[in-house]
């Protein structure tokens, strides 16, 4: 066994402090990986998979990434759950060789990349928030902190743990943090929520520490002028901000003073409903298809990021409703205004997430650029507002636009227009900022100009009319002349001036002292340059950071401004309507439409047929809908298109309706009966059935319950029983506004039973045997289902069509008759009449289509499995 190389002890020094995290390990210009490190990274990233020397008699495995390109491979590593210690050089090699030939250079972890602590623009996503969220309990009560560190916001919630699923689902934060003792509980619900889930040691979690950690980094005595917080809510936000100071290794980033949500005061929406009714992801799993898709018209990062935030959680206040409302009816009415804001917004840079950079250290230039264009078209916008009589919420939003005109100047003195991403390389401050980088700027460029004049001087000397001077990283500045020279040039006089330092195939290279001199004046000029423009950019970042907390709130007033006028453009394009908010138990749409499904069918060159719902309660009853018509008809589309509406109002939103009437919804439910959930490792029926008790038990007289099928999961009667009993209960318990579809007509006997159930259809026409859909809802029952013209449609073949005419006439006739179970009845019936293809079965034995028909027992069937099961007949056939 042969000891460690002294660099490969450092290595397993800083691995050791980071088992958990994929070590990125500085050499020169790559990022190496070893050991099980560059095993997983290696297939992780698909690359090479290479050694380096021998640890312990073994090969070391190895691989690595180049420095310059280390960002998409970092974004890949996270994407695929990963976390990475990224470790630098903490000095140059010549700096280690001082203290002794053998010794290495210094390293040390600077950064901790796990996927709520993202902040390069090139990880991110612009348009959606990236959070990381804590839960802690403290003395039997939770709480919920989260923070988005590319933005500095910073929240906080009291949270029983029941509410942590439906909250992780509003949030989506990317990564959540557990003290360990709650890990068994709560694992599961983190990770059900798609987040990456990081214990933390119970200690992180302790209230006390916390406060004092929070006091600190806010830099105030107590933390009550923020609000009183509980010791769950410390506990919370501590061990957030503990977590980001190990991450960060100490800078801690820009964070707002946390700012308390409460629960109460948003509409309640679970994770089911979030999914059932494609709120900001469709069902599958983009962001296309879904509400916030079809709706975003924002300009900027930070409006669009308030958009999803505002569909995640709408008010249940109506003082704020109003408010929102009036904004955008003011930017409906004054088109031009509207317009015109929204063409100086277009302009407006992602300010949260360059001043997020800037107080981490990470930003360059264009950052502050960022920040100096922000304020300048916040200036514009202001200018462009003056003097207008404009509702409340514009006019605060407006108010925190202006009043940094010390800084906007100092940066539009000090930045050329269009500044390099990296201070690095320098060349961003403008000319008449700083005399002092003027006249060294000049000594450098001027130097350039001698050497030209050098030039000259040295060719006529010579007589050597193609002699150059050159400049190499090897040489620095050289005199070349070609090779057919050399005699003159070595031989004296010339020689005493011209020192020859290499000669290549064709050509001689030579110095001169003068030249030698000028390239150390050029060289100290360049580069006290540099070190002169690193002064002014820090200057700047202090001048910056000085003014975070206003310039977030500007960032917020633009980012509010952005998503009125946004919604202003959409109402007005889209023929939307302001809705009337009132605290009634209202619900009264007309000529409603579905924003997504018109959004599609237009693109097909289709029309949408609008809807009317009528759904107000009295007083403490209950008031449901009962929805029934074919497959296809039209009945999901009309469900989900009133919840849609409902929330829509309650952000501030105008609705797609030709009028609407929405008394507050406190809690939404939307529930979609079997759908395919196996992913998740539970029967769908079993999925069906959770879901639908979880709204029986929470569902209050505000609550606006969607159900879409409910008990088809299962065998018929069975499911019907199921469908009976739930109406009843949202009926006599729940107290609740509910639309409910369904295809057991049996239900819609419950109308004459119940006196806040009405009857609904969806029309549909039938002619020539063929089903034609009018997607018109109107009162009363479907007279039947038109299964088996929708299956005509999909292309049964027509003896299996007409098969199926036989059977469902019998049943009908059957049960209307003798009320036979239906079994008996198929027992009954004559023989399947189809021709078997010939040459497939012997004439006269049954074929694989009548043999499957045979053993079917129709009773037993879900309508899924129904379909499948035509699918097999389809196949056979
Ligand atoms: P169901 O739930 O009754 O099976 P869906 O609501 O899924 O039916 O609607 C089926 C299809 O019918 C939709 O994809 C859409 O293309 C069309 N559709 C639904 N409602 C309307 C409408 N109001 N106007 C026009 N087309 C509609």
């Amino acid at each position: 066994m042969t000891a460690a190389t002294p660099m490969m002890a450092q290595y397993l020094e800083i691995k050791a402090q980071h088992p958990d995290a994929l070590l990125f390990y500085r050499m020169g210009d790559f990022y190496e990986m070893f050991f099980d490190d560059a095993v997983a990274a290696a297939e992780a990233l698909d690359i090479a998979l290479t050694k380096r020397g021998k640890h312990g008699g073994d090969d070391i495995p190895m691989c690595g990434v180049p420095v310059h390109s280390a960002e998409s491979y970092l974004l890949t590593l996270i994407r695929k759950g990963f976390r990475v210690a990224v470790c630098e050089q903490m000095e140059r090699p010549e700096e280690a060789k001082k203290r002794g030939a053998k010794s290495v250079v210094k390293r040390e972890v600077i950064r901790l990349v796990t996927p709520g602590t993202l902040t390069e623009d090139s990880l991110l996503e612009a348009r959606r928030h990236n959070y990381l969220a804590a839960y802690a309990e403290a003395q039997g009560q939770g709480a919920l902190a989260w923070a988005d560190i590319s933005t500095g916001a910073l929240h906080v919630m009291a949270l029983a743990r029941v509410r942590l699923g439906p909250e992780l689902a509003r949030l989506a934060p990317a990564e959540v943090l557990l003290s360990e003792a709650l890990e068994p509980d709560c694992a599961g619900i983190v990770t059900e929520s798609g987040a990456a889930m990081t214990p933390l040691a119970r200690s992180v979690f302790d209230s006390t520490g916390a406060e004092k950690r929070l006091t600190r980094l806010f830099g105030v005595e107590t933390l009550d002028g923020f609000g009183a917080f509980s010791r769950p809510e410390l506990a919370a936000m501590g061990g957030l901000v503990d977590y980001l100071e190990l991450t960060q290794k100490g800078r801690l980033p820009l964070l707002r003073p946390p700012m308390r949500e409460a629960a109460s005061g948003v509409m309640q929406i679970d994770a089911a409903t979030r999914r059932n009714l494609e709120l900001t992801r469709s069902l599958q799993g983009g962001r296309a298809g879904s509400l916030l898709a079809a709706i975003d018209r924002t300009v900027t990062a930070g409006g669009a990021r308030l958009l999803e935030a505002r569909i995640g959680a709408p008010s249940l206040s109506l003082e704020t409703i109003h408010a929102r409302q009036a904004a955008v009816a003011a930017l409906v009415e004054d088109t031009e205004l509207a317009a015109d804001l929204r063409d100086l917004l277009r302009r407006v840079p992602d300010l949260d997430r360059a001043l997020s950079r800037l107080s981490l250290d990470r930003g360059g230039p264009r950052d502050l650029a960022a920040v100096r264009d922000a304020m300048e078209q916040a200036d514009a916008l202001a200018r462009r507002c003056a003097g207008l009589d404009l509702p409340g919420l514009l006019t605060d939003a407006l108010g925190a636009l202006t009043g940094h005109e010390a800084l906007r100047d100092l940066l539009a003195d000090a930045l050329i227009a269009e500044p390099p991403l990296l201070a690095r390389d320098g060349g961003f401050v403008a000319e008449g900022f700083d005399a002092e980088l003027d006249e060294t700027r000049e000594l450098r460029d001027e130097g350039r100009g001698v050497i030209a004049g050098l030039q000259a001087r040295y060719a006529e000397e010579t007589g050597i009319s193609s002699l150059k001077i050159k400049h190499n990283n090897v040489l620095g500045y050289f005199i070349e002349t070609t090779a057919t020279h050399a005699e003159r040039m070595m031989a004296p006089p010339l020689s005493e001036t011209f020192i020859h330092r290499q000669t290549t195939a064709n050509q001689l290279r030579f110095t001169t002292v003068e030249l030698s001199e000028l390239e150390t004046r050029i060289l100290n000029a360049g580069a006290r340059a540099l070190e002169l423009e690193k002064a002014i950019f820090a200057r700047l970042r202090a001048a910056i950071l000085d003014e975070a907390g206003p310039l977030g709130q500007l960032a917020a007033a633009l980012a509010e401004i952005d998503l009125a006028a946004a919604l202003a453009d959409l109402a007005r394009g889209a023929d939307w309507a302001r809705p009337h908010v009132d605290a009634s138990r209202a619900f009264e749409v007309t000529g409603g439409r579905h924003p997504v499904v018109e959004a599609a069918l237009r693109a097909e060159g289709a029309s949408f047929v609008a809807n009317d719902c009528t759904l107000s309660a009295e007083s403490d009853a209950a008031a449901i809908t009962l929805l029934t018509g074919p497959n296809m008809a039209g009945k999901s589309t009309w469900l989900r298109q009133n919840a849609l509406i409902a929330l829509l109002a309650q952000i501030g939103a105008f609705v797609p309706a030709e009028a609407a009437r929405i008394g507050l919804v406190s809690q939404l439910f939307s529930r979609v009966g079997a759908s395919d959930d196996l992913a998740r490792g539970r029967s769908t029926f079993m999925v069906e059935m959770v879901e639908t008790a979880a709204i029986l038990n929470q569902a209050d007289d505000r609550a606006l319950v969607i159900l879409d099928e409910i008990g088809r999961g299962t065998a018929t009667y069975d499911g019907l029983s199921i469908a009976w009993a739930v109406m009843e209960q949202l009926h006599e318990v729940n107290r609740c506004r509910a639309l409910f579809a369904t295809h057991y007509h049996e239900l819609t006997a419950l109308a004459s039973r119940l006196d806040g159930v009405r009857n609904a259809t969806v029309a549909v026409k039938e002619w020539q045997g063929e089903v034609i859909f009018l997607h018109e809802v109107r009162p009363g029952a479907a007279d039947r289902s038109y299964g088996v013209q929708v299956a005509q449609l999909a292309g049964l073949p027509a003896s299996v069509v007409a098969r199926a005419r036989e059977v469902l006439e019998a049943l009908e006739a059957g049960e209307r008759d003798t009320g036979a179970r239906p079994k008996a009845l198929i027992d009954d019936l004559p023989l399947f009449a189809a021709a078997p293809p010939p040459e497939q079965t012997a004439p006269g034995a049954p074929s694989q289509v009548e043999e499957r028909l045979a053993a079917l027992h129709p009773d037993e069937l879900t309508p899924r499995e129904a379909l499948e099961l035509l699918y097999e007949l389809k196949a056979l056939a």
